[in-house]
């Protein structure tokens, strides 16, 4: 891979993508500033989707279409006989409606929330395709770019979830990139399932002193609480566990009769993720049963109702699978120390599925991400060698024609 790696690299036509690159870099930025300042709110996309498919449109693409979900894509024809390569990038942000997004420019830098994660990596997946075009570039693979819906926080990874199990290239997916944030150096190779619960604890509530004797539901939350705190989790593979909001209540001088948590269970190996995912469910149905033993019950028991508010499944690509082997001899080849990283992106689903799917970065530098400071640095050089690194890494998994 190496060797087929260093082949297209020093290809006149590879050379001549990167030089499109260079002359549209002013361009690129551009189309990041303008992508960045239409809001992309969880759960609204829906105007970013709209702009971002008016432009694969002008990038000549066939099959360009909005999915069920919110997707936004279309397809780069290959010489092969059909065998897909998805190149995305995720259309949303986590910030919420009304968020100032406006970019602020200084030297080089760009500020704005969402300007990094991931609204750089639309455009610049642009500025690849035009580059293939203008250097005559064709792949066997066919390329699938797609702006995806959905991956961050409560969004689920709904859009590349549709995609793989719902949608109309189900099952006709062979290999998956997303280019997800800047940096290139760091590979994502594994994917961090999570299983996140609200958990709604109920009792008959009354006075707190003239009542006093009932079951309480706050007793049976905190020993839950207590219980979940103690699973036992094993440093490798990284699993985690977070009871990580508590509301509910009724009075200073009520037993309450509502009270809930929210949970966060996390792991890179989907056993352990399910063992502990039983081990919390077990431990919220002892706390229940626990205090409905404990106290009275004459005005009813007490109850605890999980409701699941996400589950992004676990996976990973193997080391030695071509597509790490590819995006490692492409990374490396431009100067770069590669590592590899577990993370939750929109890999996770395909990872899943048992589909080779990686994360690759946009270029440049970035940081504060989730943050209203977020900020990318759009500088030439850096940003070109990070991107040709990528186009490199597509190419490569894509099986670009060398004559
Ligand atoms: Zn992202």
């Amino acid at each position: 891979m190496k060797d087929t790696v260093a082949a297209i690299a020093t290809h006149p036509r590879f050379r001549a993508a990167c030089d499109t690159m260079r002359a549209e870099h002013d361009r690129t930025v551009e189309d990041i500033i303008r992508l960045t300042e239409i809001p992309a709110p969880p759960f609204g996309e829906e105007a970013r989707a709209a702009a971002y498919l008016a432009m694969l449109q002008q990038h000549g693409l066939e099959e360009v279409e909005q999915d069920e979900a919110g997707n936004v894509m279309g397809r780069r024809r290959g010489f092969g006989n059909g065998e897909t390569l998805v190149v995305a990038a995720h259309l949303d942000t986590v910030f919420p409606a009304g968020t100032d997004v406006r970019v602020r420019r200084e030297g080089t830098k760009l500020f704005a929330p969402g300007v990094g994660d991931d609204t750089r990596s639309l455009a610049v997946n642009l500025a690849f395709l035009r580059a293939l075009d203008a250097a005559g570039i064709r792949t066997r693979a066919d390329i699938l770019f797609v702006g995806d819906v959905g991956e961050e926080g409560l969004g689920d990874l709904r859009g590349v979830r549709h995609l793989f199990t719902k949608g109309r290239h189900a099952g006709k997916i062979d290999a998956f990139l997303t280019v997800d944030s800047p940096e290139v150096d760091r590979i994502v190779t594994g994917g961090v399932g999570s299983k996140r619960y609200r958990v709604v604890f109920r009792g008959p509530g009354g006075h707190s002193f003239g009542a006093f004797g009932l079951v309480n539901p706050m007793y049976a939350m905190a020993e839950a609480t207590r219980g979940i705190g103690a699973i036992q989790v094993p440093r490798t593979p990284q699993t985690t566990h977070c009871v990580s909001i508590v509301s509910g209540g009724t009075s200073v001088n009520a037993i309450p009769n509502e009270v809930r948590i929210e949970v966060d269970l996390r792991s890179r190996a989907p056993a352990e993720l399910a063992r502990i995912d039983a081990e919390f469910r077990a431990i919220v149905e002892r706390a229940v049963a626990q205090e409905n033993a404990t106290r009275d019950t004459r005005d009813g028991t007490v109850s605890a109702e999980i409701i699941p508010i996400g589950d992004r499944p676990a996976g990973g690509t193997a080391h030695d699978n071509p597509i790490v082997a590819a995006a490692t001899a492409a990374v490396a080849y431009h100067g770069y120390t590669v590592s590899y990283e577990d993370s939750s992106t929109d890999a996770n689903i395909p990872m899943s599925l048992g589909i080779p799917a990686l994360r690759i970065g946009s270029g440049g530098r970035g940081g504060r991400a989730h943050s209203l400071e977020e900020w990318i640095d759009v500088e030439r050089e850096e940003s070109l060698r990070g991107m040709s690194a990528s186009l490199l890494t597509i190419l490569a998994a894509a099986g670009a024609e060398l004559d």
